[in-house]
């Protein structure tokens, strides 16, 4: 099956020259020249769209979008304990897919094409991804004090069987990681085994890591040493690693986030909207660590909306370092791209338009008010764009968004079902 998106203006191209994109299968097969063979199945108009590559929003918890708007404006310790966990323990598997489907549609409609998820429910974001066709990394939240505590076991056996699962859904475009929770929820025995496990299993490690200035504080006085020094010992970051947060780092902690290789994934709304502060992104890129970023979950953003997550990145960096050219437009578009697709392994595979990447790709309303003139796309999108500007957009080479419809899921339903869900709350 072939797909040409025809007279298409790219995001990194001077303004004004088209390109016609052919896709085959779940790649782009050729820029302008048409592959030998090509069967054309659809035709899609780019003639006044702008193409780039789908974006990785590096960190969230699908689910959590049952969450959105219930609590907020609390100190982090009662947003989280008294409020969102109590909440979680008696939410149904089915109530957490409609939630992972309604956290979906609104990636897909803002133009994310691969997420990173920590979640709680077994199985059922795998289930969205199948159902819905955006890729996802999945890893299964890991707790407990010991490896032999009941959760703990429990949640990893899950984790693990998730996969065989996920091997029975063809139609899912999805890889695992393990997902330790933090070092305040998993202990070091948790921690120890988690990183002998992934080592074992060829997984990477989603965690989040200090995030907070108590986590921090605690780490210090519990353990002797920073956050990011206690993970290394702890073998957390011998292999691949994405850490989210990473908001208190000391000057000892940069050389080691760099020479492990680990990738962090930032997560601005988030950080602010809990009383976190800032992480230091512009020195960590300068320390040549890979940053990424993320929304979070929805109940602590209160969005997924990855324009609206890099606005705010590229603002908050030159306000905090009082320097307008902490993080430009181009650096931006960086870190929410090719970098997300770094962190997750699909560095050489995507992240670019260019014949053999995959086609996870977004098109762009070239003449929305907010992009006028036209001058730089890259601006555009740091500094203008709303995420709604977003018209089409494919994962793998299906198309899950067609002229602002989507294509494989029931919106309404998704609606109902989420109203149905949260009426007991
Ligand atoms: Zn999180």
């Amino acid at each position: 099956m072939g797909i040409l998106i025809k007279n298409v203006q790219l995001w990194d191209e001077e303004i004004g020259k088209r390109r016609n994109i052919y896709i085959e299968g779940s790649r782009i097969t050729g820029i302008d020249q048409e592959p030998e063979h090509f069967s054309e199945d659809e035709t899609i108009d780019g003639s006044h769209k702008v193409m780039m590559p789908g974006f990785v929003n590096a960190h969230t918890h699908a689910y959590m979008s049952v969450f959105r708007n219930y609590a907020d404006d609390l100190p982090f310790a009662e947003w989280l304990f008294e409020k969102i966990d109590p909440l979680e323990s008696n939410l149904t598997s089915e109530q957490a897919y409609w939630g992972n489907m309604l956290s979906i549609i609104e990636m897909i409609r803002t133009g994310t094409t691969c997420f990173v998820d920590m979640h709680m429910f077994p199985e059922m974001a795998v289930k969205a991804c199948a159902d819905s066709g955006i890729r996802g990394v999945i890893t299964r939240g890991l707790v407990g004090s010991d490896r032999n505590d009941e959760a703990c076991a429990r949640r990893v056996k899950e984790a693990l069987d998730e996969i065989d699962y996920a091997a029975n859904e063809p139609a899912a475009n999805v890889t695992f990681g393990l997902g330790p929770h933090a070092i305040y929820t998993a202990g070091e025995d948790v921690l120890r085994y988690v990183a002998e496990l992934a080592k074992e299993k060829g997984l990477f490690i989603n965690i989040h890591a200090t995030e907070t200035p108590y986590e921090y504080e605690t780490c210090l006085k519990e353990h002797g040493k920073t956050p990011i020094a206690y993970l290394k010992d702890c073998g957390i970051l011998d292999g691949p690693a994405l850490l989210a947060h990473c908001v208190y780092l000391d000057d000892e902690d940069y050389a080691i986030l760099r020479e492990s290789g680990a990738s962090v994934a930032t997560n601005p709304a988030s950080n602010m909207k809990l009383g976190n502060g800032f992480a230091p992104v512009a020195r960590m890129l300068d320390e040549g660590i890979n940053v990424c970023l993320g929304t979070d979950g929805a109940s602590s953003n209160n969005a997924l909306n990855m324009f609206r997550e890099l606005n705010l990145l590229t603002l908050t960096q030159k306000g905090v370092t009082k320097d307008t050219t902490a993080l430009n437009a181009e650096t931006t578009m960086k870190i929410a791209v090719e970098n997300g697709y770094k962190a997750v392994g699909l560095g050489k595979k995507g992240g670019k338009i260019e014949k053999g990447r995959i086609a996870d790709v977004i098109l762009l309303d070239e003449e929305a008010p907010n992009f006028q003139p036209k001058f730089n796309w890259k601006a555009a999108f740091a500094y203008s764009a709303s995420g709604y500007e977003v018209s089409d957009v494919l994962v793998a080479g299906k198309v899950l968004m067609r002229n602002r419809i989507l294509t494989t899921i029931d919106e309404e339903r998704v609606n109902y079902e989420i109203a149905k869900a949260v009426s007991k709350f």
